[in-house]
């Protein structure tokens, strides 16, 4: 397996993704996407394709549903204060997106760490955040900064790592020879950026077999 990190150049601007605020249009997705098979050659009034525009409306809306989910809502109640000053950690968590750049998907797992500082959050709802970020238009790097600068601000974390490892579809399918490809990025924030052994530690309980594995 190929696996490719994803270098970032510094800190950028993590571009805004919260969506215009407007529901989805059905009416006008189903309208689209029967221009978009006219376009491609297809006859959209055949048997097997009736349904597709209403289908692939309804599909793009709910893989779409991050824009209109409220991070602080989720989170309400889940935050608890604790004395725990250890890592914790929920690997394996898996996710599945759009690009922003193709319109396909890519998908794989998230792994995040984090130190907490007097407060911990649910452990279900560490997924919840990741599919609130992953259920919008994305880029892999900004889906990773995303899901670790919101654990970082909401629970005043001491530090906060992310991994995310990914295919991407649009890769796959169109690229030549990429098809084992695996994209790697990673967020470190706090101790996780500014202590190495932190990052070390965060980086090897990832890596370890999972809860169950025979090897
Ligand atoms: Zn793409």
């Amino acid at each position: 397996m190929d696996k490719q990190g994803i270098k970032r150049r510094g800190r950028q601007q993590v571009e805004d993704v919260t969506g215009n605020g407007r529901p989805a249009d059905l009416g006008v997705l189903q309208a689209l996407v029967t221009e978009m098979l006219l376009a491609l050659g297809e006859k959209p009034g055949r048997n097997g394709l009736l349904k597709t525009p209403e289908r692939v409306a309804k599909a793009l809306t709910f893989m779409t549903q991050g824009y209109h989910r409220d991070i602080d809502h989720l989170l309400n109640g889940a935050l608890f204060p604790i004395e725990y000053d250890e890592m914790v950690i929920v690997k394996d968590i898996d996710f599945f997106s759009m690009c922003e750049h193709h319109l396909l998907p890519f998908y794989g797992k998230v792994h995040v760490g984090y130190l907490p500082n007097k407060k911990v959050v649910g452990l279900s709802k560490i997924p919840r955040i990741v599919d609130t970020f992953a259920r919008r238009l994305q880029v892999q790097e900004r889906l990773t900064v995303q899901i670790a600068e919101t654990l970082k601000s909401k629970l005043n974390a001491h530090g906060v790592g992310v991994v995310v490892e990914a295919r991407h579809l649009c890769m796959m399918m169109r690229g030549v020879e990429k098809q084992n490809t695996i994209a790697v990025s990673s967020s470190m924030l706090g101790a996780f950026r500014s202590q190495p052994q932190t990052r070390l530690e965060f980086l090897k309980l990832i890596r370890q077999g999972s809860v169950g594995d025979s090897d």
